[in-house]
């Protein structure tokens, strides 16, 4: 479906830019994980938002979701593997679905993690970001879900139902998970293989598989735009939130320091009306 503006992650930066973008009355949507799985949910409290001192982290995302629900945001869960900018057209792939909008707005915050040992050299030969694309090729293998998002183990079940062979592997136990699967625990991971993968090592252990799945909450931008320049590791931004790809903005904690909302929520601001402006000039 098609949409004037996308904005991926639903934080503070999406959500300002998305309300932004409705008040100059185009249609917004926003991709994103559940906002209740965001650490800052967990805030206790939240002491240096001008004239709201002492909420929790609760209580702003509530409030900041409830407003850009009533100014008629579009929600879509999941996460975006991939943009393709092509003329005055961004196409999004989530999971095995497309969406289409005239502007893009990253609002994806800040990627925490490294990559492990041999996921960028295995990446499409046996190491996969998304169980509903790339588990069907799996049925009747062995895979390995690396849980690294809270959704992680709905994705195990998934791919256990549609007859691949799961062990799960995570730093702490997940909730959910069907008993059939196995569970593995660790945090030290290197994915090994040759053409393609044969195995992931998992702290002292070694399980033999076809593909691992690793599940995380957020992927960094120059994953999914590999031409997007960046500045420090940041999204590089002009003051008008603009990246150096037309129709492409940026907001909040992936265009860099200081990672603190009143700076996200502005950000997103300007991104939401650069992005409205932007469209109105095509
Ligand atoms: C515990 C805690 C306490 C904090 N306390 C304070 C405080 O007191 N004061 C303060 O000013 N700041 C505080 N911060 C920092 C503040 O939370 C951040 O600066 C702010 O949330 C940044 O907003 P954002 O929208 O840029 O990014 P985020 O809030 O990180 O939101 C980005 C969203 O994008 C999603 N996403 C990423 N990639 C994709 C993708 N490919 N597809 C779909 N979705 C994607 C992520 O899952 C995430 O939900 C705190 C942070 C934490 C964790």
């Amino acid at each position: 479906m098609s949409h004037d503006i996308a904005v991926i992650g639903g934080g503070p930066a999406g959500l300002s830019a998305a309300i932004n973008a409705r008040v100059r009355n185009k249609t917004v949507l926003v991709v994103g994980n559940d906002y209740r799985e965001s650490p800052l949910y967990r805030a206790e409290r939240v002491d240096n938002y001008l004239g709201m001192p002492g909420l929790t982290g609760a209580q702003l995302l509530d409030a900041y979701q409830r407003h850009a629900e009533d100014m008629g945001v579009e929600f879509r869960h999941g996460r975006v593997l991939n943009i393709m900018p092509m003329e005055h057209t961004c196409y999004l792939s989530i999971g095995t679905d497309m969406e289409e909008a005239g502007a893009v707005i990253l609002a994806t915050g800040v990627s925490r993690g490294k990559k492990f040992p041999g996921e960028a050299e295995f990446l499409g030969r046996g190491v996969s970001y998304c169980a509903t694309c790339d588990g069907m090729l799996y049925r009747d293998k062995q895979v390995v879900v690396v849980g690294l998002a809270p959704d992680a183990a709905e994705e195990a079940n998934f791919l256990q139902g549609l007859g691949c062979r799961v062990t799960y592997v995570s730093g702490k136990a997940p909730e959910g998970l069907d008993p059939a699967i196995a569970y593995v625990r660790a945090t030290k991971l290197e994915i090994v293989g040759e053409a393609s993968v044969t195995a992931l090592r998992a702290g002292d252990e070694e399980i033999p598989c076809q593909c691992v799945f690793l599940l995380r909450h957020a992927i960094p931008p120059t994953d999914l735009l590999p031409a997007l320049e960046l500045e420090n590791g940041y999204i590089r931004v002009d003051r008008e939130m603009r990246t150096n790809l037309p129709g492409v903005f940026a907001a909040g904690d992936c265009t860099g320091l200081p990672l603190q909302l009143s700076k996200a929520a502005g950000e997103g601001l300007i991104a939401g009306q650069k992005a409205a402006e932007y469209l109105d000039g095509l």
